[in-house]
C-alpha cells in the first residue's frame, strides 16, 4: 500500500518553544507521515524557555531549529536565509503564524505602550513573517504544478481567536480585552486580504481559532487540552481547499462569523 502524503513537505511554524506551538511541531513529527522539514522557530532557542523543543529536536530529524523573533525584522530575515538554505532549493508549503500574546487590558487600563506591543506581536509579526517568506512559498506554489489551493501546496495559518470576531466577542467577554481581541480582529482582517492577494499565486490563507486551550496563556481553567486542539487544528488544516481560504475557522472546523 503507498504511504499517504505527509499534510505538507515543508513546515513552519512560529513561538514553537510552548503552548500550542510546541504541540504543532510535536504532532507534525509524531505522525505517520511527517513532514520533510519542521522550522519549529522561537525567539530564545538556548534560554530554558526553549528547553522542549531542543529535547523535541534531538528526538526527531525532521525538527529544525531556528531563531525567530516576529517583531524583529533582522531576525525574520535571517530566518528566511536559514530556511531557504535548508531547503536547498525546494519552497515552503506551510507557514502555520502561531506566536501571540495576550493582554487583558480593559478601557480602563489599557495603556499606549501596552497596546502598541500587543498589536506588534500580534498583527504586525505576522505581516512580516509572510511578506519575508513569500519568494518561499511562492515556490512551493509553482512546484505543486497543480491546479486548487490546499496545506499540502502553499498555505499561510493564522491562529487568530474567537474573541477577535465582532459578531462573536461580546457574546463571550464580560470585559472586552480592547488590545487581544483588536488585534485578533486586525490579524483576521490581514488573512482576508492575503487569501485575495495570493490565491492566483496558488496560496491558500485561513484563520484558525484553536479553542479555549490550557497553555500559558489560556490558563489551567481552559476545557481543551493542547494535544485535543492541536489533533482538532491538523484535521482541518488537512481538509482546507480554495473552498476555505479567506475563511475563518475552528479547531473543529466550523465557520465563525468575522
Ligand atoms: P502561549 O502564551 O503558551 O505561547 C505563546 C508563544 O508565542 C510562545 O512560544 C512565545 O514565545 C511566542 N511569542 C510571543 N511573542 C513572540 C515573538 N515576538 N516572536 C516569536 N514568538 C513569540 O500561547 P498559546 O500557545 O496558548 O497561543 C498560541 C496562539 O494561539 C496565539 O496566537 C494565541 O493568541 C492563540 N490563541 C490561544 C488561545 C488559548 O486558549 N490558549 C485561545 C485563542 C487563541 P516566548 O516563550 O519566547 O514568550
Amino acid at each position: 500500500m503507498a504511504a499517504m502524503a505527509p499534510l505538507a513537505r515543508n513546515v513552519l511554524v512560529t513561538g514553537s518553544n510552548r503552548g500550542i506551538g510546541l504541540e504543532l511541531v510535536r504532532q507534525l513529527v509524531e505522525s505517520p507521515n511527517p513532514p520533510e522539514h519542521v522550522f519549529a522557530t522561537c525567539r530564545d532557542l538556548d534560554g530554558p524557555r526553549g528547553k522542549a523543543l531542543q529535547e523535541l529536536a534531538a528526538k526527531y530529524s525532521p525538527v529544525r531549529l531556528v531563531q525567530l523573533d516576529a517583531v524583529s525584522l533582522a531576525s525574520v530575515q535571517a530566518a528566511v536565509k536559514e530556511v531557504e538554505t535548508q531547503l536547498n532549493g525546494k519552497g515552503l508549503n506551510l507557514l502555520i503564524n502561531n506566536a501571540g500574546v495576550n493582554s487583558q487590558a480593559t478601557l480602563q487600563s489599557a495603556q499606549q505602550e501596552e497596546m502598541l506591543s500587543v498589536f506588534t506581536t500580534n498583527v504586525v509579526g505576522p505581516i512580516q513573517v509572510v511578506k519575508e517568506f513569500l519568494p518561499l512559498l511562492k515556490k512551493a506554489a509553482l512546484e505543486a504544478g497543480k491546479d486548487g489551493l490546499s496545506c499540502s501546496k502553499a498555505a499561510i495559518i493564522n491562529i487568530s481567536s474567537k474573541v477577535g470576531s465582532i459578531e462573536l466577542c461580546v457574546k463571550i467577554l464580560k470585559a472586552p480585552m480592547y488590545s487581544y481581541c483588536a488585534s485578533k480582529a486586525a490579524l483576521n482582517m490581514v488573512t482576508r486580504c492575503m487569501a485575495e492577494e495570493l490565491k492566483d499565486a496558488g496560496i491558500l490563507c485561513t484563520a484558525i481559532h484553536p479553542g479555549w486551550v490550557k497553555t500559558d496563556m489560556g490558563t489551567e481553567k481552559a476545557p481543551l487540552t493542547v494535544e485535543c486542539s492541536v489533533q482538532g487544528i491538523l484535521n482541518v488544516l488537512a481538509s482546507l481547499s480554495q473552498a476555505t481560504t479567506g475563511v475563518f475557522l475552528d479547531w473543529e472546523g466550523k465557520s465563525l462569523p468575522w
